[in-house]
């Protein structure tokens, strides 16, 4: 399993990320970002394969893998 970091003051909530997830680990938050966009968060108990296509699909470059 792998561990991501979602840099949610960059996301501009595009939302190609989430379809794309096979784990369907990513959501939309609640909670506004900076720019007042709801940011991409990982899903609370969400896994992670580290298959990096959210990271990769990402225009902004707000998501890192970590471990995977
Ligand atoms: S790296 Fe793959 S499995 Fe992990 S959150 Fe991103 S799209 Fe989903
Ligand atoms: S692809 Fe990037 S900018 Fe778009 S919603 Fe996902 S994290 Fe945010």
């Amino acid at each position: 399993m792998a561990t991501i970091r979602i840099k949610q003051q960059y996301c501009k909530g595009c939302m190609l990320c989430i379809p794309l997830c096979p784990s369907k680990a990513l959501v939309v938050s609640k909670t506004l970002n900076n720019y007042g966009i709801y940011p991409v968060m990982f899903k609370e108990n969400g896994k992670c394969n580290g298959c990096k296509g959210c990271a990769i699909i990402c225009p902004d470059v707000a998501i890192e893998i970590l471990k995977g």
